[in-house]
């Protein structure tokens, strides 16, 4: 018996193939690219063009996560820190000139003679 031995990724014949093949996540659309990566089908919206290669999504973002440079989430945590940084010190503030000010009302508040007759359960 004869074998046909081909290797099917060093004689690719993407206009036959591809006619026949639909896009991964669109059922009812022809595709029109195949991933090199993953190997799979896709349609125009599903891929992207990137270094001269047609990536389609999952691809694209894993090939863009490794190539991104780790500066980048650092830099983020720095301003998510600062921003945390701001908020609390924003927060520190606020309390502290609430302190001020329940210390600058007169002792009345504090004794409860005012909140005797509260206008909500009046008379
Ligand atoms: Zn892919
Ligand atoms: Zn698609």
């Amino acid at each position: 018996m004869e074998t046909m031995n081909l290797p099917s990724d060093q004689n690719p014949r993407p206009a036959v193939d591809l006619a026949r093949q639909r896009c991964r996540n669109h059922g009812d659309r022809e595709a029109v690219a195949r991933c090199p990566q993953c190997g799979l089908f896709y349609c125009r919206e599903c891929v992207t063009e990137h270094e001269h290669r047609m990536l389609c999504n999952d691809c694209l973002s894993r090939t863009a996560a490794v190539n991104a440079p780790a500066a980048s989430p650092w830099r983020n945590r720095l301003g998510l820190t600062l921003c945390g940084g701001m908020g609390f010190l924003l927060l520190w503030g606020i309390f502290y000139l609430m302190g001020q000010g329940l210390l600058a009302i007169p002792s009345a508040v504090h004794e409860g003679t005012v909140w005797q007759h509260p206008w909500w359960q009046a008379p």
